[in-house]
Order: C-alpha cells, then structure tokens, then sequence
C-alpha cells in the first residue's frame, strides 16, 4: 500500500535539555479560565470551563518568527501555560489527573480576536479566530519529573520589553487537574494531547515587528517575533 500523496512529519516539540521531542495529537484550550482575564472579555466570573481546538499544525515548537496572519486587524497574544498529556483516559479523576501529565511548557494561544467577536456575535464556532497557520507557538516541555506539577509561579509576558501579562497559576479559575477531569468526561484524552490552560488579563493586539517575551516561572520562557504577512 503506498499513500496517493506524500505524507507529513507529525507535528512535535522539543523536550527541555534532551534530544527528545514529545509528538503532538490535538491541542486543547480553555476559555475564560484567569478570574482578570474572565473579567476583561465580560465574563461573570461563575461559568462552567468551555474549551476549543486547535489544530496540531498551527504548532510553532520553539516559538521564532510567526507570520501576521491573514484577514485580521486584531491580533492578540494570550500567554498560557501548555500542559502535555502521557497516559490518555476518560473519566480521569482530578486527584489522579496529575499520573496522565508529562510535562509543561509555555504557549500563546495567538487570536484573531476580531474573527472570535464576529463569531460570537453570531453565535457561529470559533475555528477562524483561534485554529489559523502559527496561532500556537509552544516552548520545549519540561519533564513533571524534574519539576513536579506547578501549582503556583508567576505567568507573564513582555512585549517590546514592556510588562503586559502578569499574573499567578494559583489565579486560575479551574485548575489543571479539574480541567483535564472536565475534559475527560467530553474526551477520550490520549497521548500527544496538549491543553493550553488559560491566559491571564491583559491580552492585547501585535503587529510586525513585535517582539513577545512570555514565561512560567519554574517551567520555561518562549520568544516570538511578529514577522509581515506572507
Ligand atoms: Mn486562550
């Protein structure tokens, strides 16, 4: 049996300080999930968690240069810590949540808010505005057996230099063990999966040129730089 068109590599990240790399499935998100954040994008602060995909190939592993995406006048970062799932499931209990968890990392759930509004707007899916080419760059994971499962640590980014993002892990609404409960009873979770756990208040728009500097203290830091449109 031959393929009738030649296949593609599967899309991966690196694995911190190793010459491993971790090969990505699905990439999950979830909506809303830092109460500042919730607040900003009108929220009431008491919704269940929702989450939406991205497609495995709108990874940029390592971050870099990312391209201004098309039909867009609205480009938002949002920093999030990336969680990659080891052992699937369904039905994961949020006390054993942490057994499925690999490791972490840091991501940008990159939006075209605009195509999100008008989504919203009109009740239709978010797929426009959140799953485009290079809309989740995600840094090497670090192994949760050298750094445990973070709880706490402080998330920010820094654009152009200038603070925009900064908040705690703690300041998450659900935590990582209860969205990946939550998530499991809608999911049969395998390995590969990533979930993009939420971004705390002060999203805000890019532009050519920009310079994005996010981190999780005690996980990682990413770099992306917003690069013309091609
Ligand atoms: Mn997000």
């Amino acid at each position: 049996m031959a393929h009738v068109i030649s296949m593609w590599d599967i899309p991966s990240v690196a694995v911190k300080d190793s010459n491993d790399r971790f090969p990505v499935r699905r990439i999950f998100c979830v909506g809303r999930n830092y109460v500042e954040h919730q607040k900003e994008m009108g929220g009431d602060g008491r919704e269940m968690p929702f989450f939406f995909l991205k497609s495995a190939h709108s990874l940029v592993a390592g971050g870099g240069n990312v391209h201004y995406p098309p039909k867009t006048a609205n480009y938002h970062y949002e920093t999030e810590m990336v969680v990659a799932i080891s052992k699937g499931g369904r039905r994961i209990d949020a006390k054993k949540a942490n057994e499925h968890i690999f490791g972490y990392g840091v991501g940008l759930d990159m939006t075209r808010r605009d195509l999100q509004q008008l989504g919203k707007d009109h009740g239709r899916p978010w797929d426009f505005g959140k799953d485009f080419d290079e809309a989740a760059p995600c840094s090497a994971l670090v192994p949760a057996a050298k750094i445990g499962h973070p709880a706490k640590g402080v998330i920010w980014l820094r654009l152009n230099g200038k603070e925009r993002q900064k908040a705690d892990l703690s300041d998450m609404i659900w935590s990582v063990p209860e969205q990946i409960a939550y998530l499991s009873e809608y999911y049969t979770l395998e390995p590969g999966d990533l979930i993009y756990s939420g971004t705390p208040a002060g999203v805000g728009p890019v532009k050519p040129g920009d310079d994005m500097h996010a981190g999780v203290d005690g996980v990682g830091e990413l770099k992306v730089k917003i690069v013309p449109a091609l």
